[in-house]
């Protein structure tokens, strides 16, 4: 650097420091510089010392020292004073020297464009235009880019989501033939353990029926799982509708119970219904498909339940709406994990250790179906400690 650069340059730090002292004071502008060997120097706080100080560095050296500074000021005084400060003893320099000097000692001082918004006033008419035609070029460019990129990115994806849809409908259709062709024979099996084991078929002894009747609970739960199959598979493929009519509640929750008794019995676990205090009327809503939905809800909180556990069934009628809650003491569901509850074929850790045979469909059916009818599903959980599930529907005549 020539003798007489280096005089400008030492001029800018001259003014610089003046400047960032007037808004600082020095001992901020020596904590901001922070621990390196220079901050010995600095800290003898006059003036001269840090202009001395930083002039003795090298380029690239007094360049941080400025920029630490600046983002000092601009963190203290907003960003808009600081550019103000910047702008003006670049404008003294320019005074002082010429443009063309002030920039080459300045501009290569001052990074992030901290003077670009000031010096563009400093641009004759014709250099500005070719400036905005530049900038409007670019953006331009850059926006014709970017919508090429986004129609071929949407062309891949509409591609890949008619494939997927495609797939869905096939699996969707085999699994539909699969579940319907088990459905068949494995009627056909309860009905002969049936007659079997009411010796319409002549005598069997005790040992006998009872093998007949394990046989007859394992169809059972065959024929739940084909069921179960079946409705996800209707729900994803929007063939699933509900066959409104006018129906009794309280009855249908009362059959559900006494259908799952033999079960809670096995497990230990005692079923209590909390009856509303006043009669429900009969109101629209699909009988069978709630059947499923309080099937569910039941079955899990027996499932779900420890030894000597008790499932309490409540239910409540306000406001013509009518509210559920399955309340059970048993292993709860893992806060991380409550929020994928409701999805397809979700199983918290858990509950698939509890038991390995359920295939988390059934709370997906219960929501559809509760969705429906305009109804509502949530649940309150705290692992090992129990579960409440809820829904409401509007009891409308
Ligand atoms: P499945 O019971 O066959 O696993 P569901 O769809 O009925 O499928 O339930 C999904 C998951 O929700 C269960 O695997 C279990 O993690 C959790 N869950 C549902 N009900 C309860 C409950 N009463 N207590 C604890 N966890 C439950």
């Amino acid at each position: 650097m020539d003798e007489k650069n280096k005089n400008i340059l030492y001029d800018f730090i001259v003014l610089f420091i003046e400047k960032a002292m007037d808004l600082l004071g020095s001992d901020q502008i020596t904590n901001a510089i922070g621990k390196e060997n220079i901050k010995q120097k600095f800290l003898k706080t006059k003036k001269t010392a840090l202009v001395d100080a930083l002039a003795s560095l090298d380029k690239e050296s007094i360049k941080r020292k400025i920029t630490t500074i600046i983002g000092f000021l601009s963190n203290n005084f907003g960003v808009d004073l600081t550019e103000k400060t910047l702008e003006e003893i670049y404008s003294i320099q320019e005074r002082r020297y010429s443009p063309v000097l002030a920039n080459d000692i300045i501009l290569p001082l001052i990074s992030d464009n901290f003077l670009e918004k000031y010096r563009l006033q400093y641009l004759s008419k014709e250099q500005l235009e070719a400036k905005v035609i530049e900038k409007t070029k670019e953006l331009l460019e850059l926006n014709a880019k970017l919508e090429k990129k986004v129609s071929e990115r949407t062309a891949e994806l509409t591609q890949a989501n008619k494939e997927l849809k495609e797939l869905d409908e096939r699996k969707s259709e085999f699994l539909s033939i699969i579940a319907h062709q088990l459905r068949t024979p494995l009627s056909g099996i309860k009905w002969t353990l049936n007659m079997l084991i009411h010796g319409d078929l002549g005598p069997i002894s005790k040992e006998q029926e009872r093998y007949l009747i394990k046989s007859y609970e394992g169809n059972e739960r065959l024929i739940a799982i084909v069921e179960t199959m079946l409705s996800a598979n209707r729900i994803d493929s929007a063939k699933y509708e509900l066959d409104l009519e006018k129906n009794e509640i309280v009855n249908l929750v009362l059959e559900v119970i006494s259908d799952n008794l033999p079960y809670a019995k096995t497990r230990n676990v005692t079923i209590h219904f909390e009856n509303p205090d006043i009669v429900i009327p009969e109101f629209i809503f699909d009988k069978e498909k709630m059947r499923d939905v309080l099937q569910n809800l039941i079955d899990n909180a027996i499932k779900y339940s420890r030894p000597a556990g008790k499932v309490t069934i409540t239910l409540q009628y306000t406001d013509n709406k009518v509210e559920f809650a399955i309340k059970d003491n048993g292993i709860g569901i893992p806060t991380d994990q409550q929020a994928l509850i409701f999805s397809r074929f979700f199983r918290s850790h858990n509950a698939q250790s509890a038991d390995p045979n359920g295939n988390g469909l059934g709370l997906f059916i219960v929501k559809s179906i509760i969705n429906l009818h305009g109804g509502r599903v949530w649940f309150e959980s705290k692992q090992n400690s129990g579960t409440v599930f809820h829904f409401s529907l509007n009891a409308n005549h």
